[in-house]
């Protein structure tokens, strides 16, 4: 931003204040114009207005379900398509965001994964899902929300966001990292990094280097407590297996009781859910600071799998409930506007298909 307002001729004593008034405006009011920024001279919020743009991702659909969850189709300039999901609880709120448009891998229980990868977003991309959730939901001070429908009772809206939408955050890193700093960024939208978790599926290289470089918290898409059922589900084990995962777990910079990482586990029904994967789940993660977390499998048109019986689940969740891990089912969320966990897919990818199979019939 400084470099910009050099660009534009601010005087250097200038730059510091106008950067840090600009950057107040965007991220702590969620100023939409240029002419709102009243502190800032009236020549420089014209030259600015000329120079830049303050967009939102365009909605194409917003939906609400049954128990306040909303969804989002959002339009990117380029037309692409990606979903944003908002799920409210009694005192906090989770936003999840999308990393890319469509996913290049291909786990066999997610509806993304059926998605051919479109591109990476943009930082800009990957924040202004937050700055538009944050719009609708008046998670700004002094707004009012249109539709209050299971808000949250908590002054902030928007307390967690995690990157569990579309795509592999890890595959696209350098947009999601900027990305990440600038929604954990004290000044601005100050949304902790202890309460930004992203989720990759074990691209176990960029591990440590998010550590590093971005350092919140942490979830892995684990699934499956062996190689042989883990390279079918979630491909990507083939070039990194369990082993390789977990051993980039244990050396994730500040893991603590306090800083666990959170290990996803899609209750697939016949495949990875016998009592013995789960005593084999516990003692996998046994020296690791970890939170479990198991995931009834969210269907999908097409889809090879389904859900786990509950029976089965709750089995399942008492030998991680004995081994000291706190209420592990997630609830789905949601459900009925397709806005529940891999059942994320754009529209227009939708609509496309089914096009092709009108014009081929
Ligand atoms: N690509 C990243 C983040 C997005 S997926 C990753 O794979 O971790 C977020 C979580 O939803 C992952 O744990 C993913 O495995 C899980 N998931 C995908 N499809 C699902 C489905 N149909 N039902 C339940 N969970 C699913
Ligand atoms: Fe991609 Fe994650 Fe879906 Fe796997 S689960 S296909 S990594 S979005």
């Amino acid at each position: 931003m400084s470099a910009e307002l050099r660009a534009l001729g601010v005087a250097e004593r200038q730059i510091r204040m106008r950067a840090s008034q600009l950057w107040s405006w965007l991220y702590v009011r969620g100023a939409t114009s240029f002419a709102a920024m009243t502190d800032i001279a009236k020549e420089l919020r014209g030259e600015l207005a000329e120079n830049f743009v303050l967009a939102r991702p365009e909605i194409v659909t917003e939906q609400i379900s049954v128990d306040g969850t909303r969804k989002w189709l959002l339009r990117l300039d380029d037309g692409k398509e990606v979903e944003t999901v908002y799920i409210p609880e009694e005192n906090r709120g989770t936003l999840c965001i999308s990393s890319q448009v469509g996913c290049t891998l291909t786990c066999s229980f997610c509806h993304t994964g059926t998605q051919k990868l479109v591109r990476n977003l943009t930082p800009g991309e990957i924040v202004g899902q937050i700055m538009l959730a944050r719009d609708r939901i008046a998670d700004w001070p002094g707004a009012e929300a249109e539709d209050k429908r299971g808000l949250p009772g908590s002054e902030r809206k928007i307390t967690n966001v995690v990157l569990m939408g579309m795509g592999e955050p890890l595959y696209n890193f350098e947009h999601v990292r900027d990305a990440c700093l600038i929604a954990a960024d004290g000044e601005g939208l100050a949304i902790g990094k202890r309460r930004i978790t992203l989720s990759t599926s074990g691209v176990v290289p960029e591990i440590p280097r998010w550590g590093e470089e971005a350092g919140t918290m942490l979830a892995i898409s684990l699934h499956a407590v062996r190689d042989e059922l883990r390279d079918q589900l979630v491909p990507i084990n083939r070039k990194w297996p369990i082993k390789d995962l977990l051993a980039a777990c244990r050396a994730y910079p500040g893991l603590s009781n306090a800083k666990r990482i959170t290990f996803e586990y899609v209750m697939l029904k016949g495949v990875n859910d016998s009592v013995a994967d789960a005593k084999e789940l516990v003692r996998l993660l046994a020296k690791i600071p970890a939170k479990i977390n198991l995931i009834p499998f969210n269907p999908w048109p097409g889809a090879p799998h389904e859900c786990s019986d509950w029976e089965q689940i709750e089995k399942f969740a008492e030998v991680v409930n004995r081994a000291g891990y706190a209420s592990p089912v997630r609830s789905p969320r949601g459900r009925d506007i397709m806005a529940a966990c891999g059942q994320l897919k754009s529209a227009s990818v939708k609509q496309r298909a089914s096009a092709r199979l009108t014009a081929s019939a």
